[in-house]
């Protein structure tokens, strides 16, 4: 039997019609499904903050195998392209066709298609598979005043899709000498404008941004890093996620790089940063001994609502090429705590990448005409 309140309206009745109501807001939010909420209900081991769906010759995984790669293992990823492609020039490795950066030295330039790519592939999915992907714009030129129109566009030609920026670069080892033109900058007002925009839209930015040059000289003076933290400083309403903490194949950390990053996540100013713990490369560092493995921990138990999990795999053919990563951070998992372990693989990226749709679906609802 039910209970009657004074008013003589049942429980049953009001948690049915709150039921209603509920499934209805669900509804009414493009992106947003019952089987998102079951999707995130279900005991997904991650999300993947940070995925590539084509390579640098913008070929890849199609993405109704990569659903099946991501199987049951993984919940929700953010999706993108890459922004660059490789040139493949006769002149340069004749018949050899690069796939990517480090095979030639033909330029890389950027490829805007690459957008309207991952918008198309998203829309081949059905409503509930759309719900497991984020996709991200990465198709404009960051020195470009206009790179933020390029942005907007985007939005406007395909409203309910894209969730975020990225990932985008602005310094990166062999990758930033190797685009003709204006080099990218952090201090450039252009990138000001970009997170301009992310910030009035919703839009979550995933920066790449290495912390240091390749191969410093000793002592040579770091200068990346007071240009970064100012940038950051300058956008306390902007989503950043900075991509594996500025680290790559030959850029190290920087001497006190966790100290470095302390002073970044406790920062007043600089709330809304974020870090990704992805990449292979940046694994090496931080399983490289038990110690390296425990201060990476500590800080991450510190400030258990600031990093993501990422795998960073670049068009993937099979879930054990996919996940392995995950296998290569087990030494870092097993030093989290229960609830910082949570965050990491999934609870941040809910959290930051809900947000983002519910402003991004309201910015679009008010601006498409
Ligand atoms: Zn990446």
């Amino acid at each position: 039997m039910t209970r009657k309140w004074t008013l003589g309206i049942s429980v049953a009745a009001i948690s049915t019609v709150a039921a209603i109501l509920s499934a209805r807001l669900l509804f009414a939010m493009p992106g947003a499904t019952p089987q998102a909420s079951q999707a995130s209900a279900q005991a997904y081991e991650l999300n993947d903050s940070h995925f590539h769906l084509t390579n640098y010759v913008q070929e890849g995984t199609n993405i109704h195998d990569f659903l099946k790669i991501m199987g049951s293992r993984v919940g929700r990823v953010a999706l993108f392209g890459i922004p660059l492609q490789q040139m493949w020039d006769k002149g340069n490795t004749g018949d050899f066709a690069p796939t990517y950066y480090l095979q030639s030295d033909a330029p890389l330039y950027y490829y805007s298609f690459t957008d309207a790519f991952i918008a198309m592939a998203y829309r081949s999915l059905t409503p509930a598979e759309r719900a497991r992907f984020d996709p991200m714009i990465t198709g404009f030129n960051p020195a470009d005043m206009y790179a933020a129109d390029h942005i907007r566009r985007v939005l406007l030609t395909f409203p309910g899709v894209f969730s975020g920026i990225g990932e985008f670069t602005i310094h990166k080892e062999f990758v930033s000498s190797k685009i003709p033109g204006k080099t990218a900058s952090l201090l450039d007002p252009a990138l000001d404008r970009i997170l301009d925009f992310t910030a009035e839209t919703g839009l979550v930015a995933i920066l790449h941004n290495d912390i240091d040059m390749p191969f410093p000289k000793p002592g040579q003076e770091p200068w990346i890093v007071p240009q970064f933290r100012d940038l950051v400083r300058r956008h306390p309403q902007a989503v950043v996620i900075w991509a594996h903490a500025g680290v790559g194949r030959i850029v190290h950390p920087v001497k006190d790089q966790l100290a470095m990053m302390e002073r970044g996540l406790a920062n007043p100013q600089a709330k809304n940063f974020y870090v990704d713990v992805s990449w292979i490369e940046l694994a090496k560092y931080i399983v490289a001994t038990p110690e390296s493995t425990g201060a990476m921990a500590d800080l991450i138990n510190r400030y258990p609502d600031r990093f993501l999990f990422g795998t960073d795999e670049v068009a993937p053919a099979d879930q054990a090429s996919y996940l392995k990563i995950v296998e290569v951070y087990q030494p870092l998992f097993a030093r989290l705590t229960p609830e910082a372990k949570q965050k990491l693989l999934k609870g941040n990226y809910e959290r930051l990448f809900d947000e983002a749709r519910r402003k991004v679906r309201a910015w679009e609802a008010a601006h498409v005409k």
